[in-house]
């Protein structure tokens, strides 16, 4: 492609020649004060496809019209509802249909993976994490260290930034690997860290987890449908993920699930079942027995939440037309734009520091922008005019300023949307 160009002319001609850019017409924008938003908060809350609402009403047809008998007949029949999602979630996770499930939501998901692959025992007891992960994660692997008995200051490696970087550096995650390989139980790993956008190598981090004889599993809450995956290659554990985020399927939408099918089979993993796991072929005898079924289906405790469900099924749908390597080539170019445009403004003097990796196989849409102590009034002129993108305290250094998220996702954003944010930037006075 040919260099980048901060023009108006330029960016119009992206556009024109992007062949995803009619994804941007299947979508809601929200409109502040009449106008329509510049939105880049596609990492905290996807925008609404169009097509959600007619899905959604559909399945409320089926329950009027049809009541219990929706289970059965119909299109999609409730009973089978998380099979009519496989294909398109094993397409977002790198995955065979079998590995993968939609069910309840990431962080109860992370608990019930857990189960199974967090196995501590006397000698091996500890999880490798990043430090600076997403509090639930946090909370979710301090909790269940309690729950076994340990110390989480003991039982809890966290692998962070050298002083005075920002980001990990994959060496000393696979270092950290190594040192504790011995007593690790778990590694369990972000895919792309919420607060720096940083994508870490997840198959570097699956190799050396499982070398030192641990379970490897992700959190890829920020990469599920901002990267394309490979968790059946790279041979991962297991991995969570939610819906909300850059799979646009609404505030509290459902979560996805991959087991690799070398467990997926494995009756005598421990886990919590519930009769929704339980072989669909006796389901309804209601006999005692736990017998799962085969693949991450196995994992599922209750009946599918179907309204969430179908509008989950609406947008995984157009990511399985649009296709994740289409869409990762253009985030690409589109996040290399931002960047080419955040680069300008700070050499005209904006008081910037973008802290996401440099390199684009280390990142996804996402860039996080370091302020000076002037940034909460650079975020609040940007909502004053339109954009929206994501402010976070600087709760770490304790200095003053914060962290800007700003993601143009491929699906819905161009490269028109990232110039008008250098005009603004423009137009700020420090
Ligand atoms: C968004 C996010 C969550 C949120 O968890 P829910 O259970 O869906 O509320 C958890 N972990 C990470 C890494 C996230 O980015």
């Amino acid at each position: 492609m040919q260099p980048y160009s901060f023009d108006l002319e330029f960016a119009k001609e992206q556009d024109r020649q992007d062949p995803l850019r009619h994804y941007r017409d299947a979508f809601h924008f929200p409109k502040i004060k009449g106008k329509q938003a510049l939105y880049f908060c596609g990492n905290s809350l996807g925008l609404q496809p169009k097509s959600t609402r007619d899905a959604v009403l559909h399945e409320l047809d089926q329950w009027s019209e049809l009541a219990v008998e929706g289970h059965f007949e119909g299109a999609l029949p409730w009973m089978h509802y998380h099979k009519f999602l496989q294909p398109q979630t094993a397409h977002i996770a790198g995955a065979l249909p079998e590995e993968v499930v939609v069910m309840n939501t990431l962080t109860t998901n992370l608990h019930l993976l857990m189960v199974s692959f967090y196995r501590p025992t006397r000698k091996r007891y500890k999880i490798i994490m990043e430090a600076g992960a997403f509090p639930s994660d946090q909370y979710a692997l301090e909790t269940q260290a309690r729950y076994h008995g340990l110390n989480p200051d003991d039982a809890i490696v966290e692998v962070a930034p050298r002083p005075g970087e920002e980001t990990l550096r994959t060496e000393d995650i696979l270092a950290a690997i190594e040192t504790h390989g011995l007593q690790t139980a778990l590694v369990l790993f972000g895919g792309v860290n919420y607060y720096t956008g940083q994508y870490y190598d997840l198959k570097a981090i699956t190799d050396a987890g499982h070398k030192a004889g641990a379970y490897v599993g992700f959190d890829l809450a920020h990469a599920a449908g901002n990267l394309p995956l490979h968790l059946h290659d790279w041979g991962a554990d297991f991995a969570v993920w939610c819906s909300y985020k850059y799979l646009n399927s609404g505030p509290g939408g459902p979560g996805g699930v991959f087991v690799h099918e070398r467990h997926g089979n494995n009756p005598d993993l421990p886990r919590f079942a519930g009769w929704w796991g339980h072989d669909e072929n006796s389901r309804f005898l209601m006999r005692k027995g736990f017998h799962p079924m085969p693949g991450a289906a196995g994992w599922q405790l209750s009946n599918a939440q179907i309204l969430s469900f179908a509008a989950h099924k609406a947008s995984l749908d157009i990511f399985a037309e649009a296709g994740m390597p289409n869409l990762r080539e253009k985030s690409l170019k589109l996040t290399g734009y931002l960047e080419f445009v955040l680069q300008r403004s700070i050499e005209q003097g904006q008081n910037l520091r973008i802290i996401t990796p440099a390199d684009p196989a280390q990142r996804g849409c996402q860039l996080s922008v370091r302020t000076g102590a002037n940034g909460r009034r650079l975020f609040d002129y940007l909502a004053a005019n339109a954009v929206l993108c994501d402010w976070r305290e600087d709760n770490l250094s304790g200095e003053p300023g914060g962290v800007i998220r700003i993601s143009p996702t491929p699906l819905y954003n161009g490269f028109e949307e990232v110039y008008e944010l250098g005009r603004l930037l423009e137009g700020f006075s420090q």
